[in-house]
């Protein structure tokens, strides 16, 4: 069971931070928990799609876990210390929501596709392209990596 930190809970700082990379020999001991923590938001959530970074579970590093499906298309895994090397310069907005604020539902606009360098749930070094909803998704969670929120957004 993982509690998630809300904005203006009191440890609500750490959804500001920036968050450091995983160093190798973490990535053997938080990689468990990981999976757990993405089969925990699956199993607890009624919505279809779910996505958590670690500082909402109050972990100040730099992954988050995606599980999501849009039009046929499935996204399911680990991102650990993630770069976003390309973003598209066409922006699309799009309603947002996030479990950190569950209140707030917004429109963010965001680049609608983006290339990542990320390593995965098996320590392995993926790069790929995404984009629509997922590239949203991603975006979303890399902010929270970043300390920022969608109610910073514009
Ligand atoms: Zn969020």
């Amino acid at each position: 069971m993982f509690k998630i930190i809300r904005l203006w809970d009191d440890w609500d700082a750490i959804l500001r931070e920036k968050c450091t990379e995983i160093e190798e020999w973490e990535m053997h001991i938080y990689l468990p928990k990981l999976r757990e923590m993405l089969d925990w938001i699956e199993g607890s959530s009624s919505h279809r799609a779910v996505w958590l970074a670690l500082p909402q579970i109050g972990i100040p590093k730099r992954w988050f876990v995606v599980s999501c499906k849009r039009n046929g298309k499935k996204l399911r895994g680990v991102f650990i210390n993630p770069i976003i090397t390309v973003r598209s310069e066409n922006v699309v907005g799009d309603r947002e929501w996030c479990l950190s604020e569950p209140w707030v539902v917004k429109n963010v606009v965001r680049p609608w596709g983006i290339r990542m360098v990320h390593i995965d749930g098996h320590m392995n070094e993926k790069e790929r392209l995404y984009d629509g909803y997922h590239a949203r998704v991603i975006q979303h969670e890399f902010d929270h990596l970043e300390g920022i929120l969608i109610t910073d957004q514009p």
